[in-house]
């Protein structure tokens, strides 16, 4: 057995005294190794025992620690499901409170509670139908000498066999090796942080005249180990983008007469966040390494008009743009709408997808190659082999989320470290979108272009049916179109597709007298595009849908929008959706159809509907409402799991530790310093917590 002074970092936690083989085992697959590991496995929260807090006297939304008699242990069958409810009823003098638990922390945990025991509750106090109780609260038998600490207490997260105490003994232990600091003083210093050491003894010991800063996540320690979170992933993001701007690449360079030519031309005026967005790619594109930006706008902010005038840009310096879109409708509605605005110009505009097929694409592909084509919009198709472009300087990505890294980067592949502009309708707050797409210069789009007139969104319930079905018909006669999107019922395509069937047969009989449409996702690609370009011509009048709705697809005369138990809707698809509206000259509408059993949740969203269009604001209270890992979902962000930062939370923080990981690669991106150093070291231990 090792010496305990001669700890490291890496040790094993099962060299520690107290720790053997059998729960190094247990503690490794929770994802406890190593010593520093148990360091960094922080309490879940405290147990406050300075002061004693009365039932009577709780408060929604608190986290709290009382102090309470156990009246009743009990399990409950959840309706029909085979699933159990536990609670713990428990009381004190000035009332009684349940702790629920909706699944059990570990085999065997509520026997150890039985009635007439003094407890410790701590947790968050939550309002259940007008009632205050607990879930999932952290429970504990107070023992006799123990109580009368005025202290802080560390409630670590159990584990079969590792009772919280356990585990407060066991990092204690930890603590007999020297913690080296990662963080160069003059970091340190700037920033307000204290020393690495001292935070991690405060985190697992709380100086008790802090006891209310901690309480509420606020402390020096719990700011400097939070900081460390994000600094992390802030300074890989800054090492990438450094990465890129050290690529060369050819400058592009234009008077840009034929951009003035292209406002000129227009029949609206740019809003001043078209101009403005202009303006930094063109900045961008002047320098001799590639551009790497994201236009960031709610639907209809007119992102695609940016994308062209930089296209045109480039043309006119002598480079081919590459436009990449996910779908078929959408590249050919880019397609016709560019053709007119470029073509009187000179350039020469090309499409590409799979429908284009035989000579028409033995042609394309020909002209590309001898760079008769200035742009060339298309989808997937234009990322195959046998496309090659003879100057391709600039690559276009509209609506990127829709598409995975490999093909956004198979366009780039095409050219010589061409300049990279992709583009979003699926805002995502500022905050957030420093961190996911962190490597990326942001422009964003937050204005919408003159004289559109808002969409009004109401909700309504079944009883309101006829009152809608009349409003639908009244401007369906008036030569207008319709939208009724149904949810996904089920996770089974199956069901989806029966759900969105009954629909249809009830709105055709509903309308007998108009062409009704049906869209869903067990069709072909084909099908789907012949169905959108039905409606795009008012071949069909209103739309019957599920989610596979095509994104960014124009078809101005649609001015109403009914979705369909939009209580299964998140709020930013519930925004994307009615987005499908209110681009024309008349007043557009959008119907939230809501089911009864409405939860609270639901209803907030629906009324934040009501109140703002503002994809924005929909996006930050979109995260608030789901927290960041639902919101981006997991995949998609890319993130690796805070242990203590909350981006919405600490937005504080996470904009000083961007500022402080840029300062640092500007000063010594190599860490050749010593004092930079152990974080050299941190970073590649934190190279594979990441990914991407
Ligand atoms: P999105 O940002 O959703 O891609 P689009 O680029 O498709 O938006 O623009 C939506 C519509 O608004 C298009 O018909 C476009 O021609 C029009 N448009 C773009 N910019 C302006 C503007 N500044 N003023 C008026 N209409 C505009
Ligand atoms: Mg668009």
């Amino acid at each position: 057995m090792m010496q305990v002074d001669s700890l490291e970092d890496s040790t094993p936690v099962q060299f520690l005294k107290g720790v053997g083989p059998k729960l190094g085992d247990l503690l490794k697959r929770r994802g406890i190794a190593t010593v520093d590991d148990l360091l960094h496995f922080y309490p879940r929260t405290y147990e406050d025992r300075r002061a004693v807090r009365s039932i009577q006297s709780l408060v929604a939304d608190q986290i709290v620690s009382i102090k309470a008699q156990v009246l009743k242990v009990r399990s409950m069958q959840m309706g029909k499901s085979s699933r159990r409810i536990w609670e713990v009823v428990v009381g004190d003098s000035t009332g009684r409170i349940a702790c629920k638990y909706f699944r059990v922390p570990y085999k065997g945990y509520f026997d150890r509670f039985e009635p007439h025991q003094q407890v410790r509750v701590v947790g968050k106090v939550i309002s259940y139908r007008g009632t205050l109780e607990f879930h999932h609260p952290d429970l504990h038998a107070i023992g006799e000498t123990e109580e009368n600490v005025n202290q802080l207490v560390p409630i670590y997260t159990e584990l079969e066999g590792v009772s919280s105490s356990k585990f407060e003994k066991l990092v204690q232990a930890a603590f007999n090796k020297p913690i080296v600091e990662r963080l160069p003083f003059w970091l340190r210093e700037k920033y307000g942080l204290i020393g690495l050491e001292q935070a991690l003894k405060e985190i697992h010991r709380p100086p008790v005249e802090q006891g209310d800063l901690f309480m509420q996540l606020k402390s020096p320690a719990q700011n400097r180990l939070i900081f460390d979170e994000l600094f992390g992933v802030e300074l890989h993001m800054a090492l990438k983008k450094r990465v890129t701007q050290k690529e060369s690449t050819a400058p592009i360079q234009a008077v840009g007469r034929k951009v003035d030519e292209l406002i000129a031309s227009l029949e609206f005026e740019l809003t001043q966040a078209q101009l403005r967005s202009f303006e930094d790619i063109r900045n961008d594109l002047k320098k001799p390494h590639p551009m790497h930006r994201l236009v960031q706008g709610d639907v209809g902010s007119g992102k695609t008009l940016v994308a062209l005038m930089s296209a045109v840009l480039a043309a006119e310096a002598g480079f081919q743009t590459g436009l990449m879109v996910p779908t078929e409708i959408l590249a050919e509605q880019h397609y016709k709408n560019t053709v007119a605005r470029l073509t009187p110009l000179g350039f020469k505009v090309a499409l590409l997808t799979s429908t284009v097929k035989g000579k028409e694409r033995i042609a394309i592909l020909e002209d590309l190659k001898n760079g008769l084509i200035d742009v060339c919009i298309g989808t997937h198709a234009l990322i195959q082999d046998d496309v090659e472009f003879k100057k391709l300087g600039l690559v276009i990505i509209d609506e990127q989320h829709r598409f995975g890294v490999e093909q956004r980067n198979g366009l780039r592949e095409k050219g010589r470290s061409p300049h990279f502009l992709i583009m979003t309708a699926t805002p995502i707050p500022r905050t957030l979108a420093m961190t996911v797409y962190g490597d990326l210069d942001i422009s964003i789009i937050d204005e919408l272009p003159k004289g559109r007139i808002p969409i009004t969104t109401r909700k309504a319930f079944e009883t309101k049916r006829d009152l809608v079905n009349g409003f639908i018909r009244e401007h369906l006669q008036k030569g207008r179109q319709t939208y009724i999107v149904c949810p996904l019922i089920d996770e089974s395509e199956a069901m989806d597709f029966k759900n969105a069937l009954a629909e249809f047969e009830r709105v055709t009989k509903e309308f007998s007298e108009f062409k009704v449409g049906l869209l869903h996702g067990k069709m072909k690609a084909a099908e789907k595009d012949q169905v959108m370009r039905d409606f795009r011509d008012n071949k069909i009048q209103i739309l019957v849908s599920t989610t596979v709705i095509e994104v960014g697809v124009d078809v101005p005369n649609a001015n109403i929008m009914v979705i369909e138990h939009a209580e299964r809707f998140g709020l930013s698809q519930l925004h994307q959706l009615r987005g499908r509206v209110g681009r024309g000259a008349a007043k557009s509408f959008c119907v939230l159809m809501l089911g009864y059993a409405l939860s609270d949740v639901a209803r907030k969203r629906a009324e934040i509907m009501e109140q703002t269009n503002d994809g924005f604001k929909i996006a930050e209270a979109d995260l608030e409402i789901r927290g960041p890992g639902e919101f981006l979902g997991t995949r998609q962000s890319g993130l690796p799991g805070f242990k203590l930062a909350n981006l919405v939370r600490d937005v504080k923080i996470l904009s000083e530790a961007r500022k402080a990981a840029f300062e640092l690669v500007e000063r010594d991106a190599e860490f050749k310093a010593k004092e930079h150093l152990p974080l050299k070291q941190w970073m590649t231990a934190q190279e594979r917590l990441l990914i991407g």
